[in-house]
């Protein structure tokens, strides 16, 4: 059955946890008529109070509207409470932002299939005080066509509302990799506050000093981009010799100050491992190749 998004669609929003309560807050301050549901019926207390329905079941919360929206946990949780749902999903576009990998998204778009429900997997790559402006990020993959019919409602969510293609587990990937990126600038960020706070400079005057190093590293990763998809990594600014030798100073500042030194150590391990398979003359970017392999060695 065809639907129009027109005007405003009615949309369900399964799981109110911190996430879940701004993905419904948010369809509604858009004007969206929302049902809501939640394992503990008090999250859903001040959503009924803006306008939200709470509806008697997680079963009469799929019934209610055409697009479904589920944000649980974990795919585990998700899929415990969809499972015993039987067939009221047939029909419907299920759409999951419970964050996952690629594979437990692959996993349900199948299991969803089975159910008869379109299958839309997506990530949010933002904190629930962002839900519904415009810098929140949040990625799709499964059938455009879906995506096409409920996209001006699923905007209601952000502005930043992409769909990535047919590949249910694409925007699981991206998450990771942002995960990835964000853990290892936090972790940096962390290490050197411990180095500084031996001489008693605070955070705070790292976090402020660290805003023109990280615009200047943004900058080099496009460039460094640029050599990872053309497969050469010619040493324009730094060898990786240059940089494993400051890794060396790293590692003995950390141990000499009594800090932990196991983050310096690991990246020297990787890079030590680039250089001995030639890479020395290279640039940084020629790391890349020790990231592509499987783990051989625990650090
Ligand atoms: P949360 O506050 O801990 O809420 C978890 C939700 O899952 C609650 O509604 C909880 O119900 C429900 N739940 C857990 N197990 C369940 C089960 N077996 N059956 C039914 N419901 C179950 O977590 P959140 O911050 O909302 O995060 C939800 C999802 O959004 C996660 O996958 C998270 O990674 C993702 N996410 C969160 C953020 C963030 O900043 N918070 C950002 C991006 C993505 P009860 O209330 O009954 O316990």
């Amino acid at each position: 059955m065809p639907y129009s998004d027109a005007g405003h669609a009615p949309v369900t929003v399964i799981g109110l946890g911190l996430m879940g309560q701004a993905l419904a807050g948010a369809f509604l301050a858009d004007g969206h008529p929302t049902t809501v549901w939640n394992r503990s019926t008090a999250k859903a207390e001040r959503l009924v109070a803006r306008g939200a329905t709470l509806a008697a079941s997680a079963r009469d919360a799929v019934a209610a509207s055409p697009l479904v929206v589920v944000c649980v946990t974990d795919y585990q949780a998700a899929r415990e409470l969809l499972d015993p749902l039987g067939d009221v999903l047939a029909g419907r576009v299920l759409v999951n932002l419970t964050t996952g990998t690629s594979k437990q998204a692959h996993e349900t778009a199948e299991w969803a299939a089975l159910q008869g429900a379109t299958y839309l997997d997506g990530v949010i790559l933002a904190f629930p005080q962002t839900i519904g402006t415009a810098g929140a990020v949040l990625l799709y993959g499964g059938a455009r066509p879906a995506f096409d019919t409920h996209e001006s409602t699923l905007r209601s969510l952000g502005a930043g509302t992409a769909h990535l293609g047919v590949d249910h587990g694409l925007p699981a990937l991206y998450d990771m990799a942002m995960l990835s990126v964000m853990w290892n600038v936090l972790n940096g960020f962390l290490h050197g506050a411990a180095l500084l706070g031996t001489a008693r400079v605070n955070a705070a005057t790292l976090a402020s000093f660290m805003r023109q190093g990280i615009g200047a590293m943004t900058e080099w990763v496009s460039a460094y981009a640029d050599q990872i998809d053309a497969g050469r990594y010619p040493a324009v600014d730094s060898t990786l010799d240059t940089h494993l030798a400051g890794m060396e100073h790293l590692i003995q500042e950390s141990e000499s100050l009594g800090i932990n030194v196991e983050l310096p150590r690991f990246v020297k391990t990787l890079t030590d491992r680039a250089v001995a398979e030639g890479r020395g003359g290279d640039s940084y970017a020629a790391m890349i190749e020790q990231f592509r392999k499987p783990t051989t060695v625990r650090p």
